[in-house]
């Protein structure tokens, strides 16, 4: 069976990115494969539902620097290239599946709570991903 060639790390940005990206790392060196890394923003509207009649442009611009800049952080501390790092705008399952077809990816990583029961009926975003890519996915569980 061969190597990875292609991984893309797909990170939350909460306290919880570290493990997921430590693993991802592991995992890219011991392919020698390239590893991208990814985060999708949430575009603010979809919070608010639009009920509030307020120009959310601004909000959102500032939402997307400050993901733009945490992803750089990230991506410097664990020697991901500038232009393997991406952030995109929609919902996470459905951008991660688009940005692993657009870059013929060959690995997702995602973090996993491994949650049970009723919270597993309301979905995961690790969930989300897996049904719906079409490489394999690796769910890193976090601790
Ligand atoms: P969750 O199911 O939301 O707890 O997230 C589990 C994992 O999904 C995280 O560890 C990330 O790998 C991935 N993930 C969740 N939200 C995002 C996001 N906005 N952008 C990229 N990856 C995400």
């Amino acid at each position: 069976m061969p190597a990875y060639r292609k991984m893309l790390v797909a990170i939350d940005l909460t306290e919880e990115a570290p493990q997921v990206l430590a693993r991802a790392k592991i995992m890219s060196e011991a392919h020698s494969a390239e590893l991208m890394l990814a985060h999708v923003v949430e575009p603010v509207g979809y919070a608010y539902g639009g009920d509030i009649p307020m120009d959310l442009t601004e909000l959102q611009h500032q939402l997307d620097k400050a993901a733009r800049e945490q992803l750089s952080r990230y991506g410097d501390e664990y020697g991901v290239a500038k232009e393997s790092q991406i952030v995109a705008i929609g919902r996470p399952e459905s951008e991660i599946h688009r940005l692993a077809k657009e870059h013929a990816v060959d690995l997702v990583i995602v973090g996993s709570h491994g949650r049970k029961g009723l919270q597993l009926l309301l979905g995961s975003t690790a969930n989300g991903v897996l049904h719906g890519t079409e490489c394999d996915v690796l769910a890193v569980r976090i601790l």
